[in-house]
């Protein structure tokens, strides 16, 4: 078992396969990077996967491949049937902007993936285009249809925009409801290479553009995940809220992140990173066994996103295309 320095077990691993990204959202990343990193300083699946068996080992049983976008990565599916191999009753999830799924879907399952979260902030195709920087929403809309069709278990993801979509709430809501997906609304993560003119709406807003229409009742926190679930009374539909700017799920937080070059990072708002790069390029388990204790005894005890917090401050550093959000 994996405890950390505040005595919280991690047992899921969240890992970003690249930074790159074919769309440019404007919460994330709406100017390419100035530079991305070299593609020779990106760790190979081979070494990505030795590190993945020291996180088993230990008691990691969940693990999310994430980016930038995932399925622009080649051979994505043959390291998820490294893993899947490796662990069969492994929860092993992707999170995807859906572009690039019609043709990936199927590929993907048969891999050995079990549940897909995609990220899909509008049904109206120039509010998507506006968001992602270019013209998505159709294929978006194939890619969802196609996940459905080979049999992956989706869940949507929405970052509500003041001014954006933040009508959208309850049309999107409707739209996972009729195909059976849970959606969670995330609010937005002020961070430095964001659009710095956008607001996000907060949890509590998007909470009141729902009672609007239905009656909901709070529901909980499922395990140690960073969404509080919320049930419709008159559909009996259930929906998720991660709200960041409040820090409560941080007590029981119980992931870490491993970057597409290897950096090891214990918590989603600090920079502070170490490096397994080296000790999985020589092949040392001892060397990724120890950067890994050292990461988990140094985990922060919350994150800073509280409305008190960022008030007058910098924020986050972090790029969410770095570390897959
Ligand atoms: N490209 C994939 C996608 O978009 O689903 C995976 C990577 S993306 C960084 C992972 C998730 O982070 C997406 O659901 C996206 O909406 C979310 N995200 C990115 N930047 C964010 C921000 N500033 N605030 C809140 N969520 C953000
Ligand atoms: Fe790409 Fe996902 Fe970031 Fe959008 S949120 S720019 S799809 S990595």
């Amino acid at each position: 078992m994996l405890i950390d320095g505040h005595g919280r077990e991690v047992n899921y691993l969240r890992i970003s396969v690249t930074e790159r990204c074919n769309f440019r959202c404007q919460y994330c990343m709406p100017e390419k990077p100035f530079s991305w990193v070299p593609k020779e300083n990106l760790l190979t699946f081979e070494e990505l996967f030795l590190f993945v068996k020291v996180a088993i080992d230990g008691g990691v049983n969940k693990i999310r491949l994430t980016g930038g976008e995932p399925l622009l990565r080649e051979d994505l599916d043959k390291f998820i049937a490294m893993i899947n191999d490796y662990k069969p009753g492994l929860d092993l999830a992707l999170t995807t902007n859906a572009f690039l799924l019609p043709e990936a879907a199927q590929r993907l399952k048969d891999a050995g993936l079990k549940r897909l979260n995609i990220s899909l902030d509008s049904l109206k195709a120039d509010v998507a285009a506006k968001i992602a920087g270019k013209n998505v929403l159709a294929q978006v809309f194939k890619g969802i249809d196609k996940a459905l069709e080979v049999g992956l278990k989706v869940k949507i993801n929405m970052v509500p925009l003041k001014g954006i979509n933040d009508d959208e709430i309850l049309a999107i809501m409707d739209y996972c409801r009729e195909r059976n997906m849970k959606i969670r609304f995330i609010e937005y993560m002020e961070n430095a290479h964001a659009d710095q003119a956008l607001k996000g709406m907060h949890g509590r807003e998007i909470l009141d553009k729902v009672k609007e229409k239905y009656t909901i009742k709070a529901l909980g926190r499922e395990g140690a995940s960073p969404s509080f679930n919320y049930l419709i009374e008159e559909t009996g539909y259930e929906f998720g809220l991660i709200d960041p700017h409040k820090h409560d799920f941080c007590e029981n937080c119980n992931r870490i992140r491993l970057t597409a070059e290897g950096n090891l990072i214990p918590c989603l708002y600090f920079d502070e990173a170490m490096s397994i790069a080296e000790s999985v390029k020589k092949g040392d388990i001892q060397g990724a066994a120890d950067v890994l204790a050292l990461v988990l005894k140094d985990k922060p005890k919350e994150n800073r996103w509280t409305e008190e917090e960022l008030e007058g401050k910098e924020v986050s550093k972090r790029a969410f295309y770095e570390t897959g959000g």
